[in-house]
C-alpha cells in the first residue's frame, strides 16, 4: 500500500506530508469519514477544539485498530481558550474527546494579535512538550511578526506553521520565513475549498498531461514544494483519489505554471480571514 512521505521538524520528529482534515464535519460523520481516510491510507489527521468532532475522531481511532505509533494527530487550541493556564485545561479537554494519551501536534489555532495573550499561550505549550503529553508544538495562522516574537521570548522555534495556501494564495513570504527558521509550513484549504481553482484552466490541462484529476494536481503541487498538505472531502470516492495524489509526479514546468496562478499580487488570493487583523470571539 502507498504511503505518505514524512517531513521532519526541527525537533526531530516526522510529519507524515499528507493528511486528511475534517473542519465542518459533523462529530458522526467524522468518525465515519476518517476510518475511510485510514483504509484509503492517510495517517495523518487534523482536527481542531472549535471544529466540535474531536470525539468523532477519537471513536475512528479507537474503531481503526492502528497503535498511536502508526498515527499521526493534530488538535488545535481555540481563541477563547488562550492563555497559559486556560491553554493547560483546554489541552486536557481535547485529550479527553480524543481518547488519546499523547498528542502528536498541538497548534495555537489564531494568533488574535488584539488579543495578545499567544506568547503565554505558546509557553504552555512549550511546558506541554516538557512534559511530554505532546511531541510537537506549533502555530497556525500566525504572522512573521507574532513569529519572530515567540522565538525572541521563549528560545523556541515552533515545528510547523499552518496557513491558508493554495495556488491562488500561495503565501511566498511566511513560506521563505518558515524555510529560514526550520519551520515547516502546512497548508490548509489547499484545494481552495474546492471552488474555482478546480475548474483553473492551467490545471486542468496539467491534470490531463498525467492523467489525473485537477484536485490530485493541486495535491501534487504542494507535495512538490515541500509543503505538508492536508485536503478535505466527505465523498469516500474523493478521499481515496486524494491520497492517490501521491502517485502524481509533477514535473518542473507544471510545478512552475501552476506557481504562475499566485494572485497575492492582485490582492484577491486570499479566501478566509488576515491572521495580522482577525479577532474571533
Ligand atoms: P479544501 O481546500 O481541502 O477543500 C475541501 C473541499 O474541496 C471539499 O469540501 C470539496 O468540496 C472539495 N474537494 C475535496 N476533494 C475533492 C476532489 N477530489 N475533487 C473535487 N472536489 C474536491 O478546504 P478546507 O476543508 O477548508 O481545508 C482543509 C483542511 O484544512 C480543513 O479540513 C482543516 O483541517 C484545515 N483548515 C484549517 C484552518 C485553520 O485556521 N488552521 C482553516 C481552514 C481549514
Amino acid at each position: 500500500m502507498t504511503t505518505s512521505p514524512n517531513l521532519t521538524f526541527n525537533d526531530g520528529n516526522t510529519i507524515p506530508q499528507l493528511g486528511y482534515g475534517v473542519w465542518q464535519v459533523e462529530d458522526d460523520v467524522a468518525e465515519k469519514v476518517v476510518g475511510q481516510a485510514f483504509e484509503a491510507g492517510f495517517r495523518h489527521i487534523d482536527t481542531a477544539k472549535i471544529y466540535g468532532n474531536e470525539a468523532g475522531v477519537g471513536r475512528a481511532i479507537a474503531n481503526s485498530g492502528l497503535s498511536p505509533e502508526e498515527l499521526f494527530i493534530t488538535t488545535k487550541l481555540w481563541n477563547a481558550d488562550q492563555g497559559y493556564e486556560s491553554t493547560l485545561a483546554a489541552f486536557e479537554k481535547s485529550m479527553e474527546l480524543l481518547g488519546l494519551e499523547t498528542l502528536d501536534l498541538y497548534l495555537i489555532h489564531w494568533m488574535q494579535p488584539k488579543q495578545d495573550k499567544y506568547v503565554d499561550t505558546w509557553k504552555a505549550l512549550v511546558e506541554l512538550q516538557k512534559r511530554g503529553r505532546v511531541k510537537s508544538i506549533g502555530v497556525s495562522n500566525f504572522t512573521v511578526e507574532g513569529l519572530q516574537r515567540i522565538i525572541e521570548e521563549t528560545g523556541v522555534t515552533p515545528a510547523i506553521h499552518q496557513i491558508e495556501l493554495h495556488p491562488y494564495f500561495s503565501q511566498s513570504e511566511l513560506r521563505a520565513f518558515g524555510a529560514s527558521k526550520g519551520i515547516l509550513t502546512q497548508a490548509w484549504s489547499p484545494l481552495g475549498q474546492g471552488g474555482e481553482l478546480l475548474n483553473d484552466p492551467v490545471v486542468s490541462g496539467i491534470a490531463a498531461k498525467h492523467n489525473a484529476t485537477p484536485a490530485q494536481v493541486v495535491i501534487a503541487w504542494h507535495l512538490a514544494i515541500g509543503n505538508v498538505v492536508i485536503p478535505k472531502s466527505v465523498t469516500e470516492s474523493r478521499i481515496r483519489e486524494n491520497f492517490a495524489a501521491l502517485e502524481v509526479k509533477l514535473d518542473d514546468a507544471d510545478v512552475e505554471a501552476i506557481n504562475g496562478l499566485d494572485r497575492t499580487a492582485a490582492g484577491s488570493g486570499r479566501i478566509g480571514a488576515d491572521p495580522a487583523v482577525s479577532d474571533f470571539a
